[in-house]
């Protein structure tokens, strides 16, 4: 004991603590001394001027006497007064306590509780209002020279679809039955209404029965409502989970009205197109441009003009593009570096270009090509009709789309971002260096095909020289490969050939491989959109399909938190390293029923928290002053 002397100078110190209540009497006690005394003092002294002649000496000391036995009853009795007071100071204090019980108490500190997070959920709305006020509308998605001119269309393009009577008779009633039972929620003026059969779409035979042998036949919930807007010349956001068939959206009504265009009056070299899709990767551009062909085949087939489709894409020679200008070109599948390029050289024009799709465009703006995007719009001539489509639709695209869309009409069916709920997903920890060896054993867990997606290329191939080791079928992709072999490893896979296939998130988005088993995701993304994409690659049109979510401690925390809200939304088992992980982080995710971020729609932060409004802010402070476009070389094009 070191400072034991200094311990006990202090316990010698030391003076117990006295309660109010006796240090008052203690000083009623000092007081009633030294009232005592002065009283005596005063009185002798009176009396030794007054009476001096005729006071005696014994007499004097019995007077004494008296005086001091008076003033002593005097100040006892306000002693006992005060005293009395007191008691009864506490008595009423425990009285009036009395009927407030525990509970009581309890409920009171909870108010209070209650108030303070009122406030501090106050506070945060508050913030929420002022970030999404500060980037609503700053993305306005017009053309340049739409806004040089001030132009804004008020009216919707017009087509000549319309409803079919025997619906539009059927009275708004039942067209919110069936937008209830298929859970479509809209969001516009003048919807047209929700309709369940393609035969009642008015496609012509050739579409019903090139739908009919791939085995469609009826339309999914996203059709049934996106179909009869689209065809009205309706401009549309259209948000529904991955795989449930928004490509036939807006592929086949950009057919059926290019095909009218031809009919009236055929299309001359170098005309057109008519049409514009876009597509974030080059992938999913052919996926389109091969889905277009197959329904324009029927059409052929069936006797009606011929409807000529332009692929452009990057890695691909441009005279095949060029071929198909020469010949007056009805839709053109683009992916935007290419595009831009193309348009920027004036091989290629939008005069008489009236339709724009953009196919997963959050994905789009994710990538950077927001700025691209609006450079191709600013090469429209004349009123289009836009629409676009994303598995994901938070805010960002809806303020990016607002003013450039007329009269839009909202179309989500289940919430937007929400993963398909017929996959099962599980998550493991393992550690970065184990990963590899541990795919083996998950390749177990299903048949082929099978899905490895990974952040990085270098992962990629890794993975892929590890696979081919070990003797399994498996094939890679990634923006480092060229184009050719792009196409080759996809083909060999979608034919069955190979049983694996390993790529970045350049195979994420939109592609539809027939019937994967599972995906496996190598990392955890970095932002939970792109794994809700991912692993929509399985469990499409309706049928089951696994996950398996590789996560370590390198794995993002605000991620996590995401997927872990996104696990217990689609009712999947959260393992405890999750719970574990993100356990102190679960406050306020949730205000007034409202969850998660308004801005990217990730449910297990506020927008406050976005990793992502940062990055693109942080991405747009250093784009400031960036201007040649045209001329970057972008990511994946
Ligand atoms: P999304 O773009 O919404 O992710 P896709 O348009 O790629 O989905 O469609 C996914 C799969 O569903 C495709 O194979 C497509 O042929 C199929 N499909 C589309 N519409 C229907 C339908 N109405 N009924 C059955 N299958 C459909
Ligand atoms: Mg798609």
């Amino acid at each position: 004991m070191v400072n034991s002397d200094k311990d006990l100078s202090e316990e010698d110190d030391y003076v117990p603590y006295i309660p109010v209540k006796y240090r008052k009497i203690e000083k009623m006690k000092k007081l009633k001394n030294s009232i005592l005394a002065a009283k005596i003092k005063c009185e002798a002294e009176n009396l030794s001027s007054n009476e001096e002649e005729s006071i005696e000496n014994d007499n004097f000391l019995s007077r004494d006497m008296e005086i001091k036995e008076k003033t002593n009853t005097d100040i006892n009795k306000e002693i006992n007064n005060m005293l009395l007071q007191e008691e009864q100071d506490t008595l009423l204090d425990f009285y009036e306590r009395k009927p407030v019980s525990l509970l009581d108490q309890h409920s009171e500190l909870k108010k209070k509780a209650e108030e303070q997070k009122e406030t501090a959920k106050e506070k945060q709305l508050k913030e929420e209002e002022k970030i999404l006020q500060s980037i609503a509308g700053r993305k306005a998605l017009l053309s340049v020279g739409e806004l040089a001119r001030g132009i804004q269309y008020t009216e919707p393009i017009k087509t000549s679809w319309t409803v079919p009577k025997c619906i539009s008779n059927m009275g708004e009633g039942r067209h919110e039955r069936v937008r209830k039972k298929y859970q479509i929620l809209v969001d516009g003026v003048d919807i047209p209404p929700p309709i369940k059969r393609f035969e009642d779409m008015k496609f012509p035979d050739a579409i019903l029965k090139a739908l009919k042998s791939k085995g469609i036949k009826d339309p999914t919930p996203i059709q049934m409502q996106g179909m009869p807007a689209v065809l009205s010349g309706r401009d549309i956001i259209g948000i529904a989970f991955t795989g449930s068939g928004k490509t036939l959206v807006f592929t086949l009504p950009i057919l059926i009205f290019a095909l009218e265009q031809e009919i009236k009056l055929p299309f001359e070299p170098y005309e057109g197109p008519y049409g514009l899709i876009v597509c974030p990767s080059r992938e999913l551009a052919r996926q389109t441009y091969q889905i277009l062909n197959y329904y324009a085949g029927y059409l052929k087939e069936d006797g009606y003009p011929e409807i000529r489709i332009g692929l452009f894409i990057g890695g691909m020679p441009f005279k095949e593009q060029l071929a198909v200008i020469h010949k007056g070109v009805h839709i053109v599948v683009a992916t935007p570096g290419r595009l831009m390029m193309m348009l920027g050289e004036k091989m290629v024009n939008l005069e008489v270009c009236r339709y724009l799709c953009l196919d997963e465009a959050d994905r789009m703006v994710d990538m950077g090509f927001e700025e691209d995007v609006r450079t191709i719009i600013s090469f429209f001539r004349g009123q289009r009709q836009t629409l676009l489509f994303s598995a994901t639709m938070p805010l960002k695209i809806q303020n990016f789309a607002k003013s450039a869309l007329v009269l839009p009409i909202l179309i989500n069916v289940g919430r937007a971002g929400a993963a398909a709920l017929n996959v099962k997903q599980d998550v493991e920890y393992v550690k970065p260096e184990a990963r590899v060896v541990c795919l083996l054993d998950t390749l177990q867990k299903s048949p082929p095909p099978v899905l490895i997606f990974a952040e990085r290329k270098q992962d990629v191939d890794a993975i892929h020289e590890y696979l081919l080791l070990k003797g399994v079928e498996a094939v890679a992709i990634h923006g480092g490969k060229d184009q050719e072999e792009r196409t080759r490893a996809v083909d060999s896979f979608v034919s069955g050939e190979k049983d694996v296939l390993v790529a970045t998130d350049v195979a994420s988005k939109g592609l539809d491989f027939p019937n994967i088993q599972h995906v496996v995701n190598f990392d955890m993304p970095d932002d939970i959109e792109n794994y809700v994409h991912r692993i929509g690659r399985t469990g499409r049109s309706g049928k089951a399909g696994m996950s398996t979510t590789y996560i370590n401690k390198s794995s993002d925390d605000s991620v996590l938190m995401d997927l872990k809200h996104l696990l217990l939304e689609a009712k999947q088992d959260v393992p405890p390293i999750l719970i574990t992980l993100t356990a102190d982080k679960d406050q306020l995710v949730e205000i007034d029923g409202d969850r998660g971020c308004a801005y990217c729609g990730g449910l297990g932060h506020r927008i406050t928290d976005c990793p992502k409004l940062e990055a693109m802010q942080t991405k747009q402070a250093s784009n400031i002053g960036r201007k040649d476009y045209l001329a970057h070389g972008g990511a994946d094009y």
